[in-house]
């Protein structure tokens, strides 16, 4: 089933179907090739310095990457959430683009992350100049990257952003060095930096719009070297330097740890459709090469095991798209809340780091097993899955890795109770003695000592997020399909 299809038998009379018909449509005529020619092309490179010498910094990527980074923002992923406030399509166009690509969806992802922080916070100012061409669908729409960690580390920023902040006027001037920069080359980025004199710690974090050139037109940050990745090679990571570069604050200094987190957030909801979407490509191509290779007399997909198992990843197929697309409709609900931030927002935060965690394992393990159905011919660079697996490998690291989603959906349940909000909210897909019965399992696991229930987050995260999946497939129109 095309990822198109797959929209449509679960999704009713929410679907902008003409626009997505014809971005599947385009990925099937031009996009598959082009990024097969970027992941073979590998890391690029950057050009230093021009023929005068300057310093230039320019990415030198395969030929069509411009329009292959720029279909997508052609067809509204960022500029209908902001002008239509449409978040839905967004989704749907990103569950396409990671269904031929996931890391493409990834400077689709950072763009919307800059875009949504810009909107909520930016004066008018700010978002006439830097929101407004973020906007255009002409193929030459201005992107967006969200720049978080340094050298010590992703998870524990608040220990390692060094990146400081000092005030100049109507702007601030950043010095730092970023460690992990996708979408590097972007014209705008979301950088975490802490203000002079701010306290230590997340606290003391503030978020700062960073354009790639200052007023003057000279460069605002450089490229200090690429990352040589394992995949995602359809976004260009790379490490930057920034010095005394022109940034805008966003917000309030005192608020910055909240716009952190909403932009990881937000990009943490786009992991999970993302995830989502590869096991669904995954499982898709098992399907393909099992009706075709024939083993002992008949097609492989109708030997009793392979049956068995299509119809267990199918079914987990439909779990993954049940939680990513929840957190999507909670985000929807969500997105333009600031702080101090409602219950359908913490619940929103519960969901999607449920999402994230659980929708990230399983994709590398559809991708590994997918491998194993193609046998040999799993691990050969033409048949696709080699790099499915490559792919999925990273979509369980960035954004925060499963670890720290699960501590974290631990602690919005010590702190808020999130679980009264969960159970509230699946109660019309779920029977009273299920729900009694997770009250009572959440409830006994929070009466632990701390260490303990951080120690065995494992026997708790894993079977919640499976049972909200589960459980949510019940508000999607599900189109079983019979197999073999
Ligand atoms: C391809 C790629 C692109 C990236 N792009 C960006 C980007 O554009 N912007 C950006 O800001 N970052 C980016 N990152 C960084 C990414 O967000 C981090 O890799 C991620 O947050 C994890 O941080 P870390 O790699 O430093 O691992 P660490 O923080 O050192 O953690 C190492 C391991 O320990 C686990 N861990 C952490 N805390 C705990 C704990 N308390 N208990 C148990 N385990 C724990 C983590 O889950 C992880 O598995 C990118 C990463 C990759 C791989």
């Amino acid at each position: 089933m095309n990822p198109l299809s797959c929209l449509e038998s679960k999704l009713v009379g929410v679907l902008d179907t003409q626009a997505l018909r014809e971005y599947q449509t385009w990925w099937e005529t031009w996009g598959c090739a082009l990024s097969d020619t970027v992941d073979r092309a590998g890391t690029p490179l950057i050009r230093m310095h021009n023929r005068w010498g300057e310093r230039v910094d320019e990415l030198i990527m395969p030929e069509g990457y411009s329009t292959l980074v720029q279909e997508s923002y052609r067809h509204g992923s960022v500029s209908r959430v902001i002008e239509q406030n449409d978040l839905l399509n967004s989704f749907a166009l990103g569950y396409i683009t990671s269904f031929y690509d996931p890391g493409l969806y990834c400077p689709h992802t950072v763009s919307l992350s800059t875009a949504v922080p810009l909107h909520k916070y930016g004066s008018p100012e700010l978002r006439e100049r830097f929101l407004t061409p973020m906007l255009l669908k002409d193929g030459d729409a201005w992107q967006g990257a969200t720049w978080m960690t340094e050298a010590g580390g992703g998870s524990d920023i608040g220990s390692y952003v060094r990146t400081v902040a000092v005030s100049c006027s109507d702007h601030y001037l950043l010095t730092g060095e970023k460690y992990f920069c996708s979408n590097v080359g972007a014209e705008l980025a979301v950088v975490a930096a802490r203000p002079m004199g701010a306290p230590e710690g997340i606290r003391g974090l503030a978020l700062f719009l960073v354009p790639r050139y200052r007023g003057d037109g000279s460069l605002n940050y450089f490229m200090r070297r690429m990352k040589e990745k394992i995949a995602t090679r359809s976004v260009p990571t790379g490490e930057v330097e920034l010095k005394e570069s022109e940034g805008y604050l966003l917000g309030s200094a005192e608020m910055g740890v909240y716009l952190i987190l909403e932009v990881l957030n937000c990009s943490r909801v786009a992991n999970s459709i993302g995830s989502a979407a590869l096991a669904h490509s995954a499982i898709s191509e098992a399907e393909r090469f099992a009706a075709k290779r024939i083993a002992f007399g008949k097609p492989l997909i109708s030997q009793p095991l392979m049956r068995a198992q299509f119809e267990r990843w199918k079914q987990t197929q439909d779990e993954l798209f049940a939680l990513a697309w929840s957190s999507v409709e909670l985000l929807q609900n969500v997105w333009q809340q600031k702080p101090p931030y409602s219950d359908q927002y913490h619940l929103f935060r519960l969901v999607t780091h449920l999402a994230k965690y659980w929708t990230a394992e399983k994709a590398v393990q559809a991708a590994k097993w997918s491998m194993e159905v193609h046998g040999g011919q799993g691990v050969l660079s033409e048949f696709g899955i080699e790099r499915l697996l490559r792919e999925a490998m990273i979509l369980a690291i960035w954004e925060g890795g499963s670890h720290r989603q699960m501590l974290d959906a631990l602690e919005v349940l010590q702190k808020r109770r999130t679980h009264e909000l969960l159970l509230d909210w699946m109660a019309p897909n779920s029977s009273q003695a299920e729900l009694q019965d997770w009250r009572e399992r959440i409830e006994q696991y929070l009466l632990q000592p701390l260490e303990d229930q951080e120690a065995q987050i494992e026997t708790l995260m894993p079977p919640l997020a499976q049972w909200v999946g589960k459980t949510l497939q019940g508000r999607y129109t599900i189109r079983t399909e019979s197999i073999a």
